[in-house]
Order: structure tokens, then sequence, then C-alpha cells
């Protein structure tokens, strides 16, 4: 699904990304984790194809397209998502209005037809009752005055709706309280399915106690140092970053 070779980045002429190799295959969730300042956030937004990031080499495949070639744009609507740290607010714009905007877009690049705002309604109930979000968050602005949890929570219903082949969910757990990392714990594991993959980007273990991960992967200075199953986390959880960065060096 994602096969990451070789992937060195630059940020205004620093090396962030500086050699990094990592393959998600279709159907599996993948971890990854590291201390701060290591590139994680680089890498997601890499992916995502934020500007201002210039790859010096290495390639990125997704879904057998050579991704790092795609428009942002297309990168979504050929069921790319990224959840990021802190999601944008759009005061004025109507949240169903966005939501419906963004899933026609998907729609369209699937060859589905599109929505109308009937449909639309229907559809996003159903996800929103199964996530256990208000009608009320509807009607209100993108993420506008959300506290931190709501703006979670729409982030989440916004990933059910588009179900996306792919996603790549940045530092979810910083500052989210319990019911907002169970949720995003229960809407990744809810996505679960052999077409479905998913990364999971994270400082913390405790996320992971929630979104059992098929492997996990250690980034230390752009790089992945080390891979192993979801016990690493707890390894890490337990002895700390440096312990195992100077183990894999
Ligand atoms: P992480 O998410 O693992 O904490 P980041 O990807 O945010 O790490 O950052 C990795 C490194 O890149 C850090 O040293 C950071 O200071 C640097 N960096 C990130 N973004 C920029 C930027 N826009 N300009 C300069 N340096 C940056
Ligand atoms: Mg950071
Ligand atoms: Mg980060």
């Amino acid at each position: 699904m994602l096969r990451i070779e070789n992937l060195v980045v630059e940020v205004e002429g620093k090396r962030i990304l500086d050699g990094l190799h990592l393959t998600v295959p279709s159907g599996e969730v993948h971890a990854i984790m590291g201390p701060n300042g290591s590139g994680k956030s680089t890498l997601s937004y890499v992916l995502a194809g934020r500007e201002g990031y210039e790859v010096i080499d290495g390639s990125v495949e997704f879904d057998g397209q050579d991704l790092l070639a795609m428009e942002p744009e297309l990168r979504a609507t050929s069921g790319l998502f990224l959840a990021f740290q802190s999601p944008v607010e759009l005061p004025g714009v109507g949240n169903a209005t966005f939501l419906r905007t963004a899933l026609n877009a998907i729609r369209r690049g699937r060859g589905e037809s599109e929505l109308d705002a009937m449909q639309f309604l229907k559809v996003v109930r159903g996800k929103m009752t199964a996530l256990g979000m208000k009608d009320e968050m509807l009607k209100r602005g993108v993420n506008e005055g959300f506290s931190g949890g709501e703006k979670k929570r729409n982030e989440m219903l916004q990933m059910a709706l588009l179900e996306p082949k792919f996603a790549i969910l940045d530092e979810t757990d910083s500052g989210l309280d319990i019911d907002a990392l169970k949720l995003v714990a229960d809407t990744v594991n809810s996505m679960r399915n052999p077409g479905f993959s998913a990364l999971v980007i994270t400082h913390y273990q405790r996320l992971l106690d929630h979104i059992v991960p098929d492997r996990v992967h250690v980034l230390s200075r752009g790089r992945i140092i080390t891979s192993g199953g979801p016990e690493l986390a707890h390894k890490l959880e337990a002895e700390g970053y440096a312990g195992v960065v100077k183990a894999a060096a």
C-alpha cells in the first residue's frame, strides 16, 4: 500500500529525513514513535504534499502510484487521509457543507455519484451515531470554537466519512483526554479491513493500548532505527527513547 524508499528531505536547507525506509502493507496499522524533533511530523507533511519540504532523494509509492509526483488534492482523492496536530478553523463555513464538499470530491475521484444534501445527511448521521456525536456539530462553522476534543471528534467523523485507503494520524493523542483518545482508537479500529491501512504517529505509548499496531517503528534523526511488534511500544515506555536509540546505534 505504502512503500517509502530512502527518503531524504530538507527544510530550509536543513536535513530532517535522512534515508527513511518504511513499508506499510494493505490492511495493516503501523505506529511510528520517536523523540521530539526526530522528524515524525515532517514525514506526515511530506506525504501530504505540504510546501516547503524539499525531497532530495528517495521515492514514495502509494497504491502503485508515485505519490511524490501527485498534487496534494490528488493524493486526497486517491485515498490518502491526514489527521493533523492542529486542525484548521474555517469560521463561517458550515461544517455540513465542508464535509459534503470533501466527501463529494473523494466520490468523484472514485467515479461515484455525488451526494445531494439529503443523501449526505443520511450518511453523515449514520456515522455520527456510530461515533456518539451530536447533530449540533454539523451546524457550526468548521472547528469554530470547538474544544480540542470536539475538533478531534470532527476529524474522526471526516475520516470515517471519507473512508480513505490510507490514514496518517500525527500525534493525535497530544493534549487529548482519555475519551478523545479512545474515540480515535475506536474510529481506526472500526475502519480496519484488508483494504485499509494506517500510520499512527505518536510520542506516547498510551494510544497504542487502544490501537494495537501490527508493527512499531522508532524514528530517530530522520530514519527508522528499529522496528518490532506492539511490545516495542511498551519497551519504549519502560526504558525511554535514549536506551533504545543507543542500543540501535
Ligand atoms: P517531530 O514531529 O518528531 O517532533 P518534526 O518533524 O516536527 O519532529 O521536526 C523535526 C526537525 O525539523 C526539528 O529539528 C525541527 O526543528 C525541524 N523543523 C521542522 N519544521 C521546520 C521548519 N519549517 N523550518 C525549520 N526547521 C524545521
Ligand atoms: Mg514535535
Ligand atoms: Mg510532531
